[in-house]
């Protein structure tokens, strides 16, 4: 079976066709991950129940019971709980931990018949741009694997680029999904902050975290999005259904231009530049917006994002969760425990999420980032009053090589300001190919990001197939 672009669509006619069947479907995939998970490092874990899965998925079509994603396998990142498997985040202190629940969009995914291939890898915690912060090991891009494939949901980004899944899960803060999709050439959407339950994600920023897909097609990302978005009482942040509108196909384009120029690669200037104008060509009407306070964005999101992940991160103490070490009295405990348990990234976090919370400080910046982070909103608000959607690239640079920005945060971080400024709105946005630029005698994928207003997340996948359309002529 020819795995190599194969997209949910084409599988499902595959299956409901009975050209193939759901276990020779996932039989495929599994050789293909037992072949390259060594060389890729995407899964942490390829589930040995694959056939079981798949077996039932074969008697749900026998049945016609089949959903758009019956049979179809996918791989879930380590931050999703799956009742019964391990759900560390890439993490030491959570090695051991086995979920006693599923998530919520595990739930939808097991009543729609999909199968599960393993767990994928990501930077601890969801801390990271390149899943150089997993404690276990970065995962490798495919298109080049000197090359980090983006975080931090980059296992799962390589599981679909390398062909060892259909499509993936990912959480995204701020810019977990968009950006290594981006880097790996794939989809991926960010929904509206409360279109996904969040219930059984491990938290990280729980004002910011949404759960998505990573898929080959925008096709296959709605189809996706469909099954896991709608309403859970479990988490109060989650919206009905009438808060999304199901809008007309996105005719007039807003481009930041002011805010296009900081570190942006000037290849990859060149191709947004030329996207734009194919769109414009098509008879899309691209505007100059402003968007007065996106740059300071991501200073505000490192405190916002640390602010929450310091709280969210206080519950792993050896005595509810994952492992512990002892020490010699009780704060000892805890402080082996976190110390031996924790990464430097989630350590550093810890200490600047505490200091921006601390009394004195919190006026300073915790409350001033929150302030920023209203008139950020504010922007996109206003901007929206005149434009349909809003593109930028996804991330200023093709995927860097590993090792390269690992001892300087800034740098990392930096990867991140396109990105971040949609988390702090809350208004869903998708990444999607838009060709490749050379770095070192390779050709690697860089991203083209939309982004719409709160509930508008079906026009982005309208302007998504057109983009597709576009670029692929
Ligand atoms: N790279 C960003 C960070 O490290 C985003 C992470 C995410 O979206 N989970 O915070």
């Amino acid at each position: 079976m020819e795995l190599k672009d194969l997209t949910i669509r084409e599988a499902r006619k595959l299956l409901d066709e009975n050209k193939a069947t759901a276990v020779e479907l996932v039989a495929a995939y599994m050789r293909r991950a037992q072949e390259k998970n060594d060389e890729f490092n995407a899964y942490l874990e390829i589930f040995d129940d694959v056939e079981e899965q798949a077996k039932r998925a074969d008697e749900m079509i026998a049945r016609g019971e089949m959903k758009p994603l019956t049979g179809i396998p996918l791989a879930i990142k380590d931050n999703i709980l799956i009742k019964g498997c391990v759900a560390s985040a890439a993490s030491k202190i959570l090695e051991n931990y086995v979920a006693s629940y599923d998530a919520h969009v595990i739930e939808k995914l097991k009543e729609a018949g999909a199968v599960f291939l393993g767990r994928a890898n990501m930077d601890e915690f969801a801390m990271g741009s390149s899943t150089e912060n997993s404690a276990y090991g970065v995962s490798r891009n495919p298109h080049d694997t000197m090359r980090i494939p983006g975080g931090s949901s980059g296992g799962p980004a390589v599981t679909v680029a390398g062909d060892l899944a259909i499509a993936a899960l990912g959480t995204d803060t701020g810019g977990s999904i968009r950006q290594p999709a981006a880097l790996c050439g794939l989809v991926g959407f960010k929904p509206t902050y409360g279109a996904v339950s969040r219930y059984g994600a491990i938290a990280l920023g729980s004002s910011l975290d949404q759960i998505g897909p990573l898929a080959k097609s925008v096709e296959d990302a709605q189809i996706l999005f469909e099954t896991i978005r709608g309403i859970d009482e479990r988490d109060s942040t989650s919206l009905p259904d009438t808060f999304f509108k199901n809008g007309d196909t996105p005719k007039k384009i807003g481009v930041p231009r002011h805010f296009l120029n900081e570190g942006v690669d000037e290849d990859v200037l060149t191709a947004f530049n030329e996207s734009v104008e194919k769109l414009r060509v098509d008879g899309h009407e691209i505007v100059d917006i402003e968007l007065p306070n996106v740059k300071y964005a991501l200073a505000a999101y490192y405190i916002v994002m640390p602010a929450e992940a310091s709280t969210n991160l206080a519950r792993y103490d050896g005595v509810r969760y994952g492992v512990a070490h002892k020490g010699k009295d009780l704060l000892d405990d805890y402080m082996q425990t976190r110390g031996k348990g924790f990464g430097k990234e989630s350590r550093r976090r810890i200490l600047i999420g505490t200091f921006v919370l601390s009394s004195g400080y919190a006026d300073a910046y915790y409350r001033k980032a929150t302030a920023v982070r209203e008139q950020i909103r504010e922007d996109f608000r206003k901007a929206f009053e005149n434009v349909d959607v809003i593109a930028t690239p996804t991330s200023p640079t093709p995927a860097f090589k590993i090792g390269e920005r690992a001892s300087d945060p800034l740098a990392m971080y930096a990867a991140d300001i396109f990105t971040v400024p949609i988390n702090m709105a809350g208004v869903p946005a998708i990444s999607l190919p838009m060709g490749k630029v050379e770095r070192d005698g390779t050709r690697l994928p860089i991203g083209m990001q939309f982004i719409a207003p709160h509930g508008a997340d079906s026009s982005l996948f309208s302007i998504g197939k057109d983009f597709e359309r576009i670029i692929g002529a």
